[in-house]
């Protein structure tokens, strides 16, 4: 029969040995010193006990006197592992060895003394006593050493101690208790160990006090401890989160709402009041069936509108039961109105906060898919000469001009219609044609215009009206058919409006043919160079004029005034002047190498090429490809290359005059800034084209202008053309003028450049 106390002792043994198995399993011990620590406590201390309970229950007492050496050593043991674990529990003095080697060298030295007690008693002497019923105890005496040794297990206490007090004492808040709680268990043992010395029980109880405490610690220190830390943090971090919090048990009871959730709710924390709008929130969503779910919801606090991302999830238990749900609110109201204010930005004009083009063209594209039965018309407007009212009244001006046009629309249109400004001054209107009247759009534009009409400036709105008949068409040719309705007002100086119809398309369509072709019909030689004599005033031709030719394989020639402005006006004009130049640069070249060096040509120089290619580099280039010289290329500009960046076009022209090439101005006298010209580019000849002094309607005064204009131009040392020639009369009148070169259909019409060369070179050839 097992006496009883052996049996607890031994019951006490197995769960701290089950313990230190199932912390060895449960939680990684591998990597972490803590766990670790409390595992050789749980060993020790199983050991320990065990050895006691030899002893209580050895007959023979020698066996029993090295099993009670044995418990004493466990004590040590005990010690020396709790300081370890306290080190590692607390991290104070947890790195570095010096101190725990002199520990653990004591404890050896003392250990292995305790094992020696048997051979001198030094520490303790046992002896058996029997009671009359039967029962026995050893009965313990202790020797000097004993006291030794009790002496060391004090001072592990009071390490122990000193490590937990000083981690307690210096840590704040909430994690205080962690360290609180150890010590005082651990004085709490400690006391009924002293307890248990002062009243010398028969039993040595105080190791089930051990054990106990032991496994206490484990738990408090493992389990216990963490998940109540980690329920602090998470209620902290509830508590604190910026969206709204609130959960409910199986039986829609509010069981917690986080400080966000009532500030938003329910300010005087009622939980009742979230029950009641739970009911209502749950209304029109399927949340009996689904697990989760989310929806937007806009909600009016403090007469604010505050819009939210609600999220609704429910919680099931391990094993499938359903527990409760939460809801979250997240408050989305700055990131929906930043949003808003990209999405307005993006599709808007800053300026005028009309729509911009590309949300335009997919507005239109909308209303025309939405309303199929309805009839709607394009109409595009822009300012005439809007460059001229920046530089006239300056930006801010214009700026709020083109405010006053937006506002003008828009107070016009009603539902149903949209606008855009597209660019600088141009806007777009669609709207229901049967809306649509010419007054509706000249009273508002009238008015505008009167806002900057002044002594010196008149401004001038124009209207272009599209009627989209091709539903299906792009935007794009929408509004360019409205510009094109624009472009066809010439001239006019008051508010006008223009229609799109067949005339207006018929050309649309023939440009865009001709673009369509221009690029292939340049790669396959379809522009021909022809050339038109310049003659002197003994008859001798020393320059010619290169003329472009289309010889197109359907329509045969086609004259340079069906494509040169359409090219002009897309930009493409540089592509061929470049191959024109290079025509004419080889031409001169080649007559050269036959031994004429007493001809050269001009060509033709558009606006436009001054800022699509670097004249400067082209122009020297081709000379010194071809080896010619500069002033064998005629450089041909007009005036509009007045029109803008002045400055730039004088500085490029200054730069090719410096080079050696002579500059010639063409059509003098067609616009209106020809005087300003002449005293600001460094031309060297002056052309002037007879049909703009219509010498033969008023011959009396286009004689004079004439004669004035050379007399001038000869003044500034510069050379006179006169073209347009067509007459022997124009001819007998211009000799006695004092201009230098005609040219005329009087003398030749452009040529193909071989008759050209048959007619004015064919005796140098043959020479
Ligand atoms: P432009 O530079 O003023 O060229 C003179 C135009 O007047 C030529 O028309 C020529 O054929 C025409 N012409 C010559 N003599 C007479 C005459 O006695 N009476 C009348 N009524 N006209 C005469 P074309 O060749 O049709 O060229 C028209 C315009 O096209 C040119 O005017 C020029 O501005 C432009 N152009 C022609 N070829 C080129 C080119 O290669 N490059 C550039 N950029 N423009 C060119
Ligand atoms: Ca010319
Ligand atoms: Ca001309």
């Amino acid at each position: 029969m097992i006496r009883l106390h052996v049996l607890i002792f031994l019951i006490t043994s197995f769960v701290m040995l089950a313990s230190g198995v199932y912390i060895a399993t449960k939680h990684k011990i591998k990597n972490n010193k803590l766990n670790m620590s409390i595992i050789q406590l749980l060993v020790v201390a199983t050991i320990t006990c065990l050895a006691y309970t030899f002893v209580i229950s050895s007959h023979v007492l020698e066996k029993a006197e090295l099993a009670y050496s044995l418990y004493f050593v466990g004590i040590d043991w005990i010690l020396i592992t709790f300081l370890y674990y306290a080190r590692q529990y607390t991290k104070i003095w947890h790195e570095g060895y010096s101190a725990p080697l002199i520990t653990v060298s004591i404890a050896v030295l003392d250990s292995i003394s305790l094992l020696c007690n048997s051979k001198w008693h030094h520490a303790f002497v046992l002896e058996k006593m029997v009671f009359p019923n039967g029962e026995w105890f050893y009965d313990f005496t202790i020797s000097d050493y004993y006291m030794v040794h009790l002496t060391f297990c004090y001072i592990l206490v009071a390490l122990v101690v000193v490590i937990l007090a000083k981690k307690t004492f210096t840590t704040s808040g909430v994690h205080r208790n962690r360290y609180l709680a150890i010590l005082v268990l651990f004085l709490g043992l400690i006391l009924l160990n002293v307890l248990y010395l002062f009243f010398s029980f028969p039993l040595d109880i105080s190791m089930c006090f051990y054990a106990i405490g032991t496994i206490v610690i484990g738990y408090y220190t493992l389990l216990y401890n963490p998940k109540t830390f980690v329920e602090y943090m998470l209620s902290t971090i509830t508590e604190r989160m910026e969206c709204a919090l609130i959960s409910f048990d199986e039986n829609d009871i509010c069981i917690y709402s986080n400080q966000f959730a009532n500030r938003l709710f329910c300010p005087s924390g009622d939980k009742r009041i979230f029950e009641d709008r739970f009911k209502r929130w749950r209304q029109g969503k399927d949340t009996n069936s689904i697990s989760n779910t989310s929806w937007n919801d806009i909600y009016t606090i403090n007469d604010e509108e505050y819009r939210f991302d609600v999220h609704f999830n429910k919680i099931y238990d391990k094993r499938g039961y359903y527990c409760g749900c939460y809801l979250s609110f997240y408050d989305v109201t700055g990131d929906f109105l930043a949003y808003e204010e990209e999405k307005y930005r993006n599709t808007h004009d800053a300026l005028t906060g009309a729509l911009n083009k590309e949300s335009f063209y997919e507005e239109v594209k909308k209303l025309l898919d939405e309303n199929p039965t309805t009839e709607y018309i394009m109409c595009c407007c822009n300012i005439k000469g809007f460059k001229l009212i920046n530089d006239m009244f300056g930006v801010d001006e214009a700026d709020k001009l083109l405010v006053r046009c937006a506002d003008a629309i828009r107070e016009k249109i009603k539902p149903g219609a949209s606008f855009a400004r597209l660019e600088a001054d141009r806007f777009a209107v669609i709207m229901p044609k049967v809306r649509y009247t010419e007054e509706l759009f000249m009273t508002g534009m009238n008015k505008v215009s009167h806002y900057l009409n002044n002594a010196q400036y008149r401004m001038t709105i124009l209207v272009g009206v599209y009627d989209i008949y091709d539903r299906d068409a792009p935007v794009i040719s929408m509004v360019d058919g409205a510009f094109l309705a624009i472009d066809s007002i010439k001239g006019s100086f008051k508010n006008s409006i223009a229609y799109y119809g067949d005339m207006l398309r018929h050309e649309y369509m023939s440009e865009q043919k001709i673009l369509g072709e221009f690029e292939d019909a340049l790669q396959t030689g379809q522009f021909a160079m022809f050339l038109q004599p310049v003659v002197d005033m003994n008859g001798k031709v020393s320059l010619a004029e290169a003329l472009v030719r289309w010889i197109h394989p359907d329509r045969g020639i086609i004259s340079p005034l069906s494509f040169i402005p359409l090219l002009e006006k897309t930009g493409y004009i540089y592509k061929l002047d470049l191959y024109m130049w290079d025509q004419a640069a080889k031409r001169v070249a080649y007559w050269e190498s036959m031994g004429i060096d007493d001809i050269s040509v001009s060509v033709n120089i558009s606006v436009k090429d001054f800022y699509y290619v670097d004249l400067f580099d082209v122009f020297t280039g081709l000379v010194e490809k071809y080896n010619i010289a500069p002033h064998k290329l005629k450089l041909e500009i007009t005036e509009s290359i007045f029109m803008t960046e002045k400055e730039r076009q004088l500085e490029i022209l200054n730069s090719l005059k410096e080079y050696g090439f002579l500059i010639e101005i063409d059509d003098f006298g067609s616009g209106f800034s020809s005087l300003n010209m002449l005293k600001e580019v460094p031309a060297d000849i002056l052309k002037m084209d007879m049909a703009f002094l219509s010498i033969d309607k008023n011959a009396n005064r286009g004689r004079k202008i004439i004669n004035t204009i050379i007399t001038l131009a000869k003044a500034l040392e510069m050379q006179v053309i006169i073209e347009g020639v067509e007459t022997k009369e124009q001819l007998d009148y211009l000799s006695g003028t004092g201009a230098d070169f005609l040219q005329g259909y009087y003398f030749n019409k452009p040529l193909p450049v071989k008759k050209f060369e048959e007619m004015y070179l064919q005796s140098s050839f043959i020479n």
